[in-house]
């Protein structure tokens, strides 16, 4: 029998301490979560890249009564930069999440989904980003966004 354990390197920063490219890059992601349509679950997130260009893309998630026909903002802006600048690769993604007070969550975790999307437009563009999980005051960056999933299709981690 042999274990494994999988550690992802994940770094705090308070908003404050970031370049200012990467605060603009929030601040694109903060004005992309108020665009949401959120009537079910009344959470609002945004998403901003910055691709290899400089281009920024944002998307928000966009709710559906049939839930599942739903998505998320950063798949919103992955699919996005990928239909309209398919050789464009993309540089780095901030993602932010707004409760319906309008105040920020501490973090917007992504999901499952989204994470698996990420590792394929790394792997597509053969260009790990980074992504800045913000929220009021701080953000974590992981600057691989395959870290984010350890043990996916590939599993070449393994
Ligand atoms: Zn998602």
């Amino acid at each position: 029998m042999s274990s494994k354990n999988i550690i992802i390197p994940i770094e705090e920063l308070d908003l404050t301490d970031l370049s200012s490219a990467d605060q603009e890059l929030v601040e694109h992601a903060k004005a992309a979560a108020t665009d949401a349509y959120a009537p079910y679950s009344h959470f609002r997130v945004g998403a901003a890249l910055r691709l290899n260009s400089g281009r920024i893309v944002t998307g928000s998630n966009q709710e559906n009564a049939a839930y599942p026909s739903g998505l998320c903002a950063e798949r919103t802006a992955l699919f996005y930069a990928g239909a309209k600048y398919p050789e464009d690769p993309v540089a780095k993604l901030a993602v932010v999440a707004m409760r319906e007070d309008g105040k920020m969550a501490n973090l917007a975790a992504p999901c499952g989904g989204c994470r698996q999307v990420m590792l394929e437009v790394a792997d597509r563009f053969k260009q790990p980003f980074s992504v800045i999980l913000a929220g009021e005051k701080s953000a974590k960056i992981i600057s691989d966004c395959r870290d984010l999933l350890p043990i996916n299709f590939d599993a070449s981690s393994l």
